[in-house]
């Protein structure tokens, strides 16, 4: 069964029929199929080779490069129903999507040149990389170094922790210390974009000295690998700095700090997304589960869940759209997107919760969807900054638009 989700999200008669087709995608390929993927842990091959088929790498990336040249807050209506269906799917397209948005937004023409085509047609696809085995929030404590070589290139060195597409991206961007000595400290990062050969854990000849070490197994969000990256000795030509050596050497934090803005956005899609889909689920099960002679959904106490539970929906995706929009207006839109960010994943691990309560001891059951979303959910309070780190930018941008 799937519920109406776009009640008064002003779609533009493209954002309709683009949300229409990921939609039924969603339900022909994705949801009969994620359970498998799931319980093997198995990378959804088939399925990314039809997001290829429908373009759907190339939906922010202009169409002088071959891709569709859509806005953010299209893309986040294409989130929406990628993780209605399985999270991870999102989690395919999510890297690719911010390693794109680097290139537009702060590579040279070369780079864009060189790499946007492929990365439209999903080719080669993309990963981003700042934590470490030592740190996540706390980006400026990063340790893995880039230091320039005789011959111009630089030497990178350290461990990368928690790449989602670490192993399946042919593209790196990495966020590495170039100056240990700058003050302040974040002017000292530099982001490179590291090619590699997709699917090797060893890598050689032009990529030697990085290691993909065997993927992290996880609570949920399986199918997309996520893993360290071992650098030991990787040589990275100057010209793979992004926007070039003199436009990029010390520039690399702002990048990132920029892309995780729309990372943000999209992450809060995916909130969305899954909390629909337990609303969903919840709803029917309601309608069919009888207790004490009628339907559960008649007892108030699930009735008063399933309301809550749309209304946080809709709260969310509101707040998503309206981030998105913003960004793709030209305004700042840093505090919005920390809020929808915070609140969508919120709702999102609210939205499990309820479903699965409403599932009773099915919904702890393999047979039902539910137990899925449930292991899923969670990684969206901690993915692109925490919810105690959003509440903290939230906070500090409220001050800073507010002094008195
Ligand atoms: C499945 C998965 C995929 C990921 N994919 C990627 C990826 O592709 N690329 C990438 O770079 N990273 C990725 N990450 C890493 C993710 O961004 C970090 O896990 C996240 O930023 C949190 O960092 P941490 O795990 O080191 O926690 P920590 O920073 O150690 O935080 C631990 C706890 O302390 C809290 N905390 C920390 N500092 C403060 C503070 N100042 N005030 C209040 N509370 C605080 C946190 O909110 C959290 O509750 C991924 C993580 C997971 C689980």
């Amino acid at each position: 069964m799937a519920v109406a989700s776009d009640i008064y999200s002003e779609k533009t008669d493209e954002q309709r029929a683009i949300t229409e087709m990921v939609r039924q995608f969603a339900e022909e390929q994705i949801i009969p199929n994620a359970e498998h993927y799931d319980h093997e842990d198995l990378y959804p091959e088939p399925i990314v080779e039809q997001m290829k088929e429908l373009g759907l790498f190339g939906v922010t990336i202009p169409e002088e490069y071959g891709g569709m040249g859509l806005d953010l807050t299209t893309y986040a209506m294409i989130v929406e129903e990628l993780s209605r269906g399985w999270i991870s799917i999102s989690g395919v397209i999510n890297t690719h999507f911010i390693g794109s948005y680097l290139l537009m937004r702060f590579g040279s023409d070369e780079q864009r040149r060189k790499y946007l085509p492929r990365m439209a047609t999903g080719e080669i696809r993309a990963a981003f990389s700042l934590s470490e085995p030592e740190l996540g929030s706390d980006v400026q404590a990063i340790k893995t170094s880039a230091t320039k070589q005789a011959d111009g290139s630089y030497e990178i060195n350290g461990q990368k922790m928690w790449v989602t597409n670490g192993l399946m991206s042919s593209l790196v961007f990495v966020l590495v210390k170039t100056d240990p000595q700058a003050q302040p400290r974040h002017r000292g990062f530099t982001c490179f974009i590291v090619e590699k050969e997709a699917g090797a854990q060893e890598n050689t000849g032009p990529y030697a000295g990085l290691k993909v070490p065997p993927k992290i197994k996880k609570m949920g969000y399986k199918g997309v690998e996520s893993t360290e990256l071992v650098f030991e000795g990787y040589r990275c030509p100057a010209e793979n700095i992004l926007g070039g050596e003199e436009q990029g050497l010390n520039r690399g934090f702002a990048q990132m700090m920029d892309a995780l803005e729309v990372g943000r956005v999209n992450v809060a899609a995916r909130g969305v997304g899954i909390a629909q889909r337990a609303l969903e689920l919840a709803l029917r099960y309601a309608q069919e589960r009888k207790s004490f002679g009628k339907p559960i959904a008649e007892h108030q106490a699930i009735l008063f869940k399933l309301a809550d539970m749309g209304t946080q929906v809709q709260a969310a995706r509101l707040m998503t759209l309206r981030a998105a929009r913003m960004k793709d207006a030209g305004e700042r839109s840093d505090m919005e997107a920390g809020m929808a960010k915070l609140f969508a994943s919120e709702t999102g691990r609210f939205c499990v919760e309820e479903c699965l309560r409403i599932h009773g001891g099915y919904g702890y059951s393999k047979e039902y969807e539910i137990e899925r979303l449930y292991r899923d959910a969670p990684l969206l309070l901690i993915g692109e900054g925490t919810s105690e780190i959003q509440r903290m930018v939230i906070g500090r941008k409220l001050l800073e638009r507010n002094r008195i």
